[in-house]
Formats: structure tokens, C-alpha cells, sequence
């Protein structure tokens, strides 16, 4: 069972598959599949924010790069508004390709190496524009100032190079270039994690901010489920390749529905000191994803696995409305959630 689409609909990805080949030898003989990404369906409303969380190889990196166009996809589907209708990017080729990469940006992990130390901020910024033949000359000046303007910077360093900013302040030129030609989609990866934590929260109030000015939508990527508690409308949690679990942000941490969700959210740092909360630490390391476990793939560090979870695939079920899951114990497992304070 899949999420349906309707009017308010910008992205819908439907079975999405993603397997790289491994290969050995001189002839470069296939000799596995790495399986990144396996069957992942959702949709994303017009102006909402979708965090994906999961342990870092989870996969959730190549699924955003699939949704650009920066992988090819083993199998699947995703659709994005054009319009009245919805089209299948994957069909798309040559200008309406061209057009599609303007709709949809990246902003990068590591504002370190993500920027190159060769090119000023105006060049940067000003690239994008250039490509796709927006802007030139005086105008193109203009529109980098108001760039970077937009997101906190002096337009007065616009002839600088990366070196002279700091994490933070990098992190708001690749925004700005990830903004240049007015984006409806924005795949945010892992936008803070590089950062210190003195500066995350700027970034993310930045980000929230210009979401509400520009009626931007995001899918927002992150490792821990702390840096996507204020962000994200919904919450996506995912596991060796899969969604696991997927609520409205809230209701998922208040009463998670998978073994996996509770782990995360045990790590969470709460606001509240007096309140007390016991951190779950799974055994063992994350599978390897070329030789997933049989069954639930979650099963190998599950605790609450019984004989069937490592032979049957759950399947993914919404188990009340919006909350999808992937357990066969979903309904009947008692879980521990937190309650968070000062949502947006
Ligand atoms: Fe755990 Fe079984 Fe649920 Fe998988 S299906 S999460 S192993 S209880």
C-alpha cells in the first residue's frame, strides 16, 4: 500500500529501487549488489518539510540524489509537479530536463569542500545563473547581492574567496547558490552536520525562514532525529534501504510504532533535565547493505524479533491516517516516545 497524491502534491516517488553493482576483476565481473535504496514510496505536499532520518549508509543520501537526476534509478518512479500535472522526471530529456534541474537544487553537507576555494562568492553564486542563461553583467551583480542579501551575507564580500567565511556563513553561499534560480524542491543533505552546534540552529531558523518567503519545499536529510524536530512537518525514518516508519513529526515522536524509531529517539538530548529517559543502544553495526538480513531487515538488532521477523518482510502499512509503518508488530508493541516542546 502506497500514500496517494492529490492537487497539493509537488513530489511523488513511488517504488524507488536503487542497487550499484560491485565488480571484481580484470573483466570487472558483477559480482553483488549494494542495495542502497529498496522500494521507497512517499509523496510531499507543496510547501511541507520532509525530514529523512537514518544511520549514516542508511541510504537516505541516494535517495535524494535520485530524486535530482544525479543517479539513475534500478526501478521505480518520480513524479513532479509541472503545473496541472505530474511528470515522470525520468522521461524527461534535453530543455525539459534543463528546466526540471532548475526546480529542483541541492544544498551540500560540508560547506568546506563543497565550494570551491578557486572562486569568489560572486562566481558561485552567480554560476547557476549563468548556465541556465538567467542573467548577465549588471543585472547578474544585482541579483547575486540580493542572493546574498536574502540569506544574511554582506553584499559588500561578494569578491571574496571561501576561505575568508566561516562554516556558517559557507553554508549560507551554498544556499544562496542552491537558491539562485528560484527552486520549487530543495533536498537539503545533511545542511548542519558539518556545523558547530552554536550555528545549527541559525542555519535552520535561516532555512525556515526562507521557506516561508519563498514557499519553498524541502526534503531535509539528517542523521539524528534532533536536527529535524523543528523543521520537519513530517518525518521519514529509514533503515538499510527502506522507510521504516513515517508520521507526521509530532505524532512520531510522541508514539513511534517501530523498534528502530524508538532507538533513534532515545538518543534525542531532551530540553527537560529532570526528565529521565533510558538510551536504547542497538547491538551490533549496520548491516551490511550487499547481504541485507532475510525477512524484517531490522531483525538482527531488533529486540522485540520473534521467529517470523526473520523470515516474513513486513509490509508497509498505514497503520492511522498518515502514519505508515513497516513492523508486523506495529499495533501491538508498547514504545517509548518524548515529548518536545516549542514546535513550529
Ligand atoms: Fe522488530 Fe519484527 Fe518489527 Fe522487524 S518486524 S521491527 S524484527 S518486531
Amino acid at each position: 500500500m502506497n500514500e496517494t497524491a492529490n492537487a497539493e502534491t509537488i513530489l511523488e516517488v513511488r517504488n524507488l529501487t536503487k542497487h550499484f553493482p560491485i565488480y571484481r576483476g580484470f573483466i570487472r565481473k558483477v559480482v553483488g549488489r549494494v542495495q542502497a535504496v529498496n522500494e521507497v514510496s512517499f509523496s510531499v505536499r507543496k510547501g511541507e518539510t520532509l525530514g529523512i532520518v537514518g544511520e549514516s549508509g542508511c541510504g537516505k543520501t541516494t535517495l535524494g540524489r535520485i530524486i535530482l537526476r544525479a543517479y539513475t534509478a534500478t526501478d521505480g518512479e518520480v513524479l513532479f509537479r509541472r503545473d496541472t500535472e505530474m511528470v515522470n522526471t525520468f522521461s524527461l530529456k534535453g530543455k525539459e530536463l534543463k528546466q526540471l534541474r532548475r526546480n529542483m537544487q541541492i544544498i551540500f553537507q560540508d560547506p568546506f569542500s563543497s565550494l570551491n576555494p578557486r572562486k569568489t562568492v560572486m562566481e558561485i553564486v552567480g554560476e547557476p545563473l549563468l548556465i541556465h542563461g538567467v542573467a548577465r553583467g549588471k543585472e547578474l551583480e544585482s541579483r547575486i547581492g540580493a542572493l546574498l542579501e536574502l540569506v544574511g551575507l554582506n553584499v559588500k564580500h561578494m569578491n571574496r574567496y571561501p576561505n575568508a567565511f566561516s562554516g556558517g556563513q559557507r553554508q549560507r553561499i551554498g544556499i544562496a547558490r542552491a537558491l539562485a534560480l528560484n527552486p520549487k524542491l530543495v533536498v537539503c543533505d545533511e545542511p548542519v552536520s558539518a556545523l558547530d552546534v552554536s550555528v545549527q540552529a541559525q542555519v535552520v531558523n535561516l532555512l525556515e525562514d526562507l521557506q516561508k518567503e519563498l514557499g519553498l519545499t524541502y526534503l531535509f536529510i539528517a542523521h539524528d532525529l534532533s536536527v529535524v524536530e523543528h523543521i520537519s512537518d513530517r518525518i521519514a525514518v529509514m533503515y538499510l534501504g527502506s522507510f521504516v516508519e513515517m508520521a507526521v513529526a509530532e505524532e512520531l515522536y510522541k508514539s513511534p510504532r517501530h523498534p528502530y524509531t524508538e532507538a533513534l529517539l532515545s538518543a534525542v538530548p531532551l530540553t527537560d533535565p529532570h526528565t529521565r529517559k533510558v538510551r536504547i543502544v542497538l547491538p551490533g553495526e549496520l548491516p551490511n547493505p550487499s547481504d541485507p538480513p532475510s525477512g524484517c531487515r531490522f531483525h538482527t538488532r531488533c529486540s522485540h524479533a520473534r521467529d517470523n521477523c526473520k523470515t516474513d518482510v513486513p509490509s508497509w502499512n498505514e497503520i492511522s491516517p498518515g502514519h505508515w509503518v513497516a513492523c508486523h508488530y506495529a499495533e501491538s508493541l508498547s514504545l517509548n516516545g518524548i515529548v518536545t516542546v516549542d514546535r513550529k
